[in-house]
């Protein structure tokens, strides 16, 4: 049949460049690439198989398969997996569906700073292209398991692909490095080598659960033992990161690592992770968000929504869940009284752990904070039950300080001050130049400085901590416990307020005299239950 050259997705293109230009110094992760891409392909057809049992595949011996061939200096790793259709291979290996990617490049572009730029490509993770930083030609075939053609894809990682229907093809996917020559002599880089190839499967892909086998042996390389079901005492801190990059596709190390167990009336094991970064697509609506679901080591399903609320979206894993049915479906689980149990503790625990890293650790915690802040302040509205734990997690800017919490803010109260103090605005900048601000900084109180749009939302909901009330600096009457304008101000002052009452009757309800300004002239201030400047701004936004 005959060949087809198709061009690269432009993002593609520049991506391939910065691989093939090896941006990353550590070249040998390629292999990890590869074999978590098959290690999910095999978790795939496995499922497939018990829920379509008139899928006609061959699911005995499913493996991995490692082959070197030192004369040709090529590398090829077979699985036996799902297999991708033509369209999948055009779809998935030929283009970066990833959200962020423009992003992603348009920093790469910016940045000048090699060191920089690797921890950003770490970020993202480039899967399948990282090949092209160790060959400089790559041959993929492969059959999905639903089809008897094939398709082979070839590509230099330059401008195009080539890309070709086969009457046949083994099921599953192989692919074929042609390593670079320049590596020729440079012992460090030679992947036709057995013992350098064993040693970076044991390294990185040790807990795979499929077998990883050298061609021609029985024996597989790596031990296939589930990370979450083996005792902590006996995983090291490298094999949890490791599994973390292979379940998260992140290439940095997570910040914490969780691994829990769940006995009695529902028996589970979780292994969790909260990254070092934000992923680029946290933000996005059509972000990927869940945990991994597996039953009994067999792998259910990726992002599995029911697992973990929203507002914890950042965190990435594993739960195994014992008792739960191999064909469970998605709506299923979010009506289930064990998954809404187990949901229950991850969230508790979560919480735990990042209350523990906030008391150990409070740089490290500040970076947490930087990163995923703004997600868990979602939790606050979306999980009341919570709220106490969580109102102990915030960090705020405030008058007084780059960074407090509501705790420390407490105790910073002066004599006398009953609530605690917080105005809402786009930027500190607006906020510290607010006329509101005047009264409260005479006297010497903290005043938090709220900037992100949620927190418009929450101060609504939110009312009080540890018995204080919550007040806006910007609404109502506040009691700042001074003297009410004279009988004689009143009277100096009469004339111009009725005239700046009549001349802004459109804009205002009314104008009253004050002596909670001390240099500004006149502020303008929303009644108890009006909304604030911003949240009008973001309801207008909104079209509402
Ligand atoms: P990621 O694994 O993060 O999705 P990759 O670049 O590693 O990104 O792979 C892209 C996609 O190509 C995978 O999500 C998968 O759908 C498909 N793919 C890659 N390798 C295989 C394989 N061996 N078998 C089946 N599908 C594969
Ligand atoms: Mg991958």
């Amino acid at each position: 049949m005959s060949r087809e050259t198709l061009e690269f997705q432009a993002e593609t293109r520049q991506l391939l460049h910065l691989m093939i230009h090896s941006i990353y110094s550590n070249k040998d992760i390629f292999l990890r690439e590869l074999i978590s891409n098959a290690s999910d392909a095999l978790d795939k057809v496995r499922l497939e198989s018990l829920i379509d049992k008139d899928l006609a595949v061959d699911t005995s011996d499913l493996h991995i398969e490692i082959e070197v061939d030192k004369d040709k200096r090529t590398l090829t790793l077979r699985d036996n997996g799902i297999g991708m259709t033509r369209d999948d291979v055009i779809s998935l290996i030929g283009t970066i569906a990833k959200s962020g990617t423009a992003e992603l490049l348009r920093k790469l572009r910016e940045t000048t700073d090699g060191g920089a730029a690797q921890a950003l490509i770490g970020q993202f993770g480039v899967g399948f292209y990282s090949t092209f930083m160790v060959a400089d030609k790559v041959t993929l075939v492969t059959r999905h398991a639903s089809e008897a053609q094939g398709t082979l894809w070839e590509s230099s990682g330059e401008g195009a692909y080539e890309i070709e229907s086969l009457d046949e093809a083994p099921q599953g996917t192989s692919v074929t490095l042609y390593l670079k020559p320049e590596d020729r002599d440079d012992q460090l880089f030679d992947y036709t080598a057995e013992w350098k190839i064993r040693e970076i499967v044991k390294r990185y892909s040790d807990f795979i659960a499929w077998p990883i086998r050298m061609a021609g042996e029985d024996q597989p390389v790596n031990s296939m033992k589930a990370l979450w079901a083996r005792p902590r005492s006996e995983v090291s801190t490298e094999e949890y990161h490791e599994f973390y990059k292979h379940v998260s596709h992140d290439w940095t190390d997570p910040l914490e690592t969780i691994h829990m167990k769940g006995e009695g009336t529902f028996e589970y094991e979780a292994l969790l992770f909260v990254p070092a970064h934000a992923s680029f697509d946290m933000f996005s609506r059509d972000g990927k968000r869940g945990l991994q679901l597996y039953v009994k080591r067999v792998f259910i399903m990726d992002d599995c929504e029911a697992l973990i609320p929203q507002y914890l979206r950042f965190v990435k894993g594993v739960v195994d869940a014992h008792d739960l049915s191999l064909n469970v479906s998605r709506e299923i689980l979010q009506q289930d009284r064990q998954i809404q149990v187990v949901r229950r503790r991850l969230v508790k625990k979560v919480l735990a752990t990042l209350k523990d890293l906030k008391a150990a650790d409070a740089e490290k915690y500040g970076g947490f904070w930087g990163e995923f802040g703004r997600a868990v302040k979602e939790g606050l509205l979306e999980d009341p039950d919570n709220r106490e734990q969580l109102l102990d997690l915030v960090l705020f800017s405030s008058t007084a300080a780059e960074s407090t919490s509501l705790r420390e803010y407490v105790e910073r109260m002066k004599d006398g001050q009953t609530d605690i103090y917080y105005m809402t605005g786009e930027s500190r900048a607006m906020v510290e130049h607010s006329p509101h601000l005047e009264a409260f900084l005479a006297k010497g109180y903290e005043v938090l400085i709220l900037t992100d749009p949620i927190d418009e939302v929450w101060v609504e909901q939110v009312t009080e901590f540890d018995g204080k009330p919550l007040q806006s600096v910007a609404k109502g009457k506040v009691d700042l416990g001074e003297s009410e304008p004279s009988a004689e101000q009143a009277a100096d002052f009469a004339d111009l307020l009725s005239w700046l009452g009549t001349t802004l009757q459109e804009n205002v309800k009314e104008a009253r005299l004050s002596t909670r300004l001390t240099t500004s002239a006149a502020c303008i201030v929303g009644d108890e239950h009006d909304i604030t400047p911003t949240l009008e701004k973001m309801y207008r936004a909104m079209g509402q």
